[in-house]
């Protein structure tokens, strides 16, 4: 569900034109819709309204201040992955006590900041992790909130690259092991090992996984109880999946993903935390492009238009499929042909979509390439000095500016000369 459909022929976001936009801060530009980004938020915060729940909204699926501060005023806290995300939660006026911190590399810098700044939690992935933090913590005469981060080595199903909870993948600590660790943990004077946290991956489609692992979360949870640690909380992570084709099975609803949670929690009296991110912003952005040049290659069709793998990676990291449709509806009616959307970065993986059937674009056309709010922005690069593009975020009829186009003497001034050049 998400509110960009054509009016009038054109191609809106909630109520402005995309081509209007486009006149203004030019192309290519990411749009954000504050109705979709709301939607998300609420249908998955009201799934556990029965329950005591924190939504920690996990930043790296699109970190731009504005959709956080647009998300923390609906009461979303923020699952962050580094100090720099947790200083733009700070900066989005989200409260430190709404903030968990994951991530199986954090510095002992950030291990400070994050103590100092007082957050709800930190998601601890190895016991060195752990003896690190216990250091900082006692260093600051304080004791960290701690979860670990347990790897129950299931299959989520998803593409090898987000796939987080398999044996083999970096992240956490082996599932058979956690108990043990807890109690090593629990005689650590730094670390108070008050929750439990797993994410097994993103962009999963199916039920089965989750349940898996949160039966396992369950058993976990009831034989720390028993070796009388204080559990306050589990933290479910993130992981739920978009559709990205029009014909692909709807992922499952929140309703039904809350059931599986709630079921897997019940009586165990904690607190329940999320770090939904896809799920939250993908479809609430898409990317807007210009066709710049179409060539019929010996064996191919190339539309080559001005977003490049530099701004919207998934394609050529995930193999990701993102559907195409065209700014302006006339041309949705015009016979179309197979055809690659590339772009001008040179790299023969620089591509939006691959032998993909659209409509006969000419030069000077917009598309919009869909679902691309989350994990678009956030790993974007200025590869081939290109600039990273304009972010807007629209609002019913209103649009703003959230991230301007630098400009090439910003980009440039950047690089400094040592003395002997
Ligand atoms: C990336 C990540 C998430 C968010 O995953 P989505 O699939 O975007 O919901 C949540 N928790 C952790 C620890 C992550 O690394």
């Amino acid at each position: 569900m998400h509110h960009f459909a054509y009016r009038g022929g054109v191609l809106h976001a909630e109520d402005v034109s995309l081509d209007a936009i486009a006149s203004e801060v030019g192309t290519p530009f990411y749009c954000y819709s504050t109705a979709t980004l709301t939607r998300h938020y609420k249908v998955f915060a009201e799934a556990f309204s029965s329950a005591d729940a924190l939504v920690c909204y996990s930043i790296k699926a699109n970190s731009n201040i504005a959709v956080l501060k647009t998300l923390g005023n609906l009461g979303s806290g923020m699952d962050v992955v580094s100090e720099g995300e947790l200083r733009r939660a700070r900066a989005a006026g989200v409260a430190p006590e709404k903030i968990v911190f994951s991530g199986v590399g954090k510095t002992r810098d950030e291990m400070t900041y994050a103590l100092k700044e007082g957050i709800y939690a930190f998601n601890v992935e190895s016991e060195a992790e752990l003896a690190a933090l216990n250091d900082v913590a006692c260093q600051a005469g304080v004791s960290a909130r701690v979860a670990y981060r347990v790897n129950p080595d299931i299959d989520p199903k998803t593409h090898k690259k987000i796939s987080t909870g398999k044996a083999e993948d970096k992240f956490g600590v082996p599932y058979d092991r956690a108990r043990g660790l807890y109690r090593e943990a629990a005689n650590l004077p730094g670390i108070n090992p008050c929750g439990i946290h797993m994410h097994i991956g993103s962009q999963i489609t199916k039920l089965e996984p989750f349940g898996d692992a949160f039966a396992l979360l369950r058993e976990l949870a009831g034989q720390l109880m028993q070796d009388g640690l204080t559990l306050e909380f589990i933290n479910f992570g993130g992981g739920l999946g978009v559709p990205y084709k029009a014909d692909d099975p709807v992922p499952p609803h929140p309703d039904e993903y809350a059931a599986i949670v709630l079921a897997a929690a019940k009586d165990l009296n904690v607190k329940l935390l999320f770090e939904p991110g896809r799920m939250i912003a993908a479809n609430a952005g898409i990317l807007v492009t210009r066709v710049l040049y179409t060539k019929t290659g010996a064996a191919q069709s190339f539309t080559i238009v001005d977003a490049a793998m530099n701004d919207l990676i998934r394609p050529t990291l995930y193999e990701a499929w993102h559907d195409i449709i065209p700014v302006e509806e006339r041309l949705v009616d015009t016979p179309g042909h197979l055809t690659d959307v590339v772009g001008p970065v040179c790299e023969t993986g620089d591509y939006l979509a691959l032998a993909r059937k659209l409509p006969d674009y000419s030069s000077g056309d917009l598309m919009a390439i869909l679902t691309a709010g989350a994990y678009g922005a956030a790993q974007s690069s200025t590869y081939n000095t290109r600039p990273l593009i304009p972010e807007v975020l629209v609002n019913g009829a209103d649009y703003g500016v959230i991230r301007p186009r630098p400009s090439y003497d910003e980009m440039l001034g950047r690089d400094t000369l040592p003395d002997w050049l």
